[in-house]
């Protein structure tokens, strides 16, 4: 399965904050057998955005989105996903009543620009966030997956953990990626080169080898149809 990210907002593209949310995804995507193909940063302009979403499912099979999910004006990832599936989202009660509880439960009313928060398209679901207002989106058709968190790690990674793998796992039933490394000190890159030079050159598993600050790495990288056995084809190379 072919995946892709989308940071989205433009104060990641103006500098002002680094993207960590696609690194933490990525990280999380060989052992689920997801092939990451491209990640990209995209500003807050609705045009941008859908075309970025109609580009993506051209050539990936899932896209994943953190941010741009906020009450604010400025904030269009639902807008741009609903554009580019060409649905219209509409108000769904039960999703306004949890906002205002949430509002409520903090001794306020809810801005009524958070009823944004509470749309959907027919062709997407919610995904519950219990750490804020924004909930996700998992949007599924003609094959193709679009999986919308809000921005802040704190509101996405429970997401992720919660309520995503474990569904991307019941749902994926290819091959997995599982990666090994083994640190070394006070050898150079030559002289393990010389011990371990058998092991390179294969596709799978597959051996490699990273300078680092705190000595050199080799990374052990080995595809099967499950966990298990891909640790099986890594023992005997570490
Ligand atoms: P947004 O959902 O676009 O309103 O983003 C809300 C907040 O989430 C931002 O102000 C950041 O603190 C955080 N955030 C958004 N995108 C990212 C990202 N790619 N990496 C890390 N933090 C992010
Ligand atoms: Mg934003």
């Amino acid at each position: 399965m072919k995946a892709e990210i989308f940071s989205i907002g433009t104060e990641l593209l103006m500098g002002e904050l680094t993207d960590t949310n696609a690194a933490w995804i990525a990280g999380r995507l060989p052992p689920l057998g997801i092939q990451l193909q491209w990640v990209s940063i995209i500003g807050d302009n609705l045009d941008m955005l859908s075309e970025a979403f109609i580009r993506g499912m051209e050539r990936s099979d899932i896209i994943f989105t953190t941010g741009g999910l906020g009450p604010t004006q400025d904030d269009l990832t639902r807008e741009a996903v609903a554009k580019a599936f060409g649905e219209t989202p509409t108000v769904q009660e039960e999703v306004v009543r949890d906002l205002e509880e949430y509002f409520r439960s903090r001794g306020t009313d809810m801005p009524s620009h958070n009823i944004k928060q509470a749309h959907l398209i027919p062709s997407a679901r919610f995904i519950p966030n219990p750490n804020g207002t924004a909930p996700g989106w998992w949007t599924q058709r003609d094959g193709k997956i679009v999986l919308n968190m809000p921005g802040p790690p704190g509101e996405t990674h429970p997401m992720w953990e919660d309520q995503i793998a474990p569904h991307l796992r019941e749902l994926i039933t290819g091959e997995v990626t599982i990666t090994r490394n083994v640190k070394t000190m006070g050898m150079s890159e030559g002289a393990i080169d010389e011990i371990v030079g058998e092991f390179f050159g294969h596709d799978n598993p597959y051996l490699g080898i990273y300078s680092k600050a705190d000595g050199i790495h080799l990374r052990v990288i080995a595809r099967a149809k499950d966990e298990a056995s891909a640790r099986t084809m890594i023992e005997p190379v570490e």
